[in-house]
Parts: C-alpha cells; sequence; structure tokens
C-alpha cells in the first residue's frame, strides 16, 4: 500500500464514497497524468464505514469544481516536503461553468453552443443549481 508519508510532493483525495473512486479516478484522466497514482478502495473508515481514496504522487492540477460535483464530501490534502500543507473540504462549487448544460430548449445557451454554460449554487442541500441565463433550475 502506498503511503501518505511515501509522498513527497502531491495530492490525495480522501473520504471519497465506497464505489465511487474509480469513477473519479476515470473523470480526473489520472491514467494520462503520466504521474504514480494510486486508488485505495473500500478503505476501513471510523467515518464512512468504508471509504476510497486516490493518490498522486506530483504536481496535479485538479479542478475542484468538477470534483465537488463528483463528490461534494471529498478532503482533498496537499502534500508538500512529505506533510500535508493543506486540507480542503471540496463541497458543491458555487459557480460552475462549463461543466453542465441548460435544459431549457429555448436559453441562449442551447442556440449559441459557443456560449460558455454558468450556474450558480441554490441550495447546498438539495444540491440544485441555477442557469446563469435563462434562470432553469437543475439539480445534479
Ligand atoms: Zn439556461
Amino acid at each position: 500500500m502506498l503511503r501518505v508519508d511515501a509522498i513527497h510532493k502531491g495530492i490525495v483525495l480522501d473520504h471519497i464514497q465506497a464505489g465511487r473512486g474509480l469513477k473519479i479516478f476515470r473523470e480526473l484522466k489520472l491514467e494520462e497524468t503520466g504521474y504514480p497514482v494510486a486508488l485505495l478502495m473500500n478503505v476501513p473508515s471510523t467515518k464512512l464505514g468504508r471509504k476510497d481514496m486516490i493518490k498522486v504522487s506530483g504536481a496535479l492540477d485538479l479542478d475542484l469544481a468538477a470534483l465537488g460535483l463528483l463528490d461534494p464530501n471529498i478532503t482533498v490534502n496537499f502534500i508538500e516536503d512529505g506533510v500535508v500543507k493543506k486540507k480542503v473540504k471540496v463541497g458543491l462549487p458555487e459557480r460552475v461553468v462549463n461543466l453542465l448544460r441548460c435544459k431549457n430548449p429555448r436559453c441562449i445557451t442551447s442556440t449559441e453552443p459557443s456560449l460558455q454554460s454558468i450556474f450558480t449554487l441554490l441550495h447546498q442541500e438539495t444540491k440544485e443549481y441555477r442557469c446563469f441565463y435563462c434562470g432553469e433550475r437543475l439539480r445534479i
């Protein structure tokens, strides 16, 4: 097993819901980074019972908004010089650009595909977003 303290510089995605690690691994295209990466599944957790973890040894430019949409409960540990320098609970992003599509056929983003899609978070609990252009609501 690849230990956290074995990583000199990199990131550890912790508290991934068990069973979701592989999907997140693929969505982040970690197999294409060229860095040493490890996906750990069904790790015993006092908080979640079981969890998945992803460890990346390298300076990965992580899209926290995309990650938050996939699993808002993930904690990201940023490792530098072998120690955790920063811990971030991703949560749902307040603003989402180009990751969600508006379902309203009359929305300007439906007729102008070159426009950036922009959604803002309405409710953290209900996971509801609102289209910046037409106000259409979207639950993720
Ligand atoms: Zn819209």
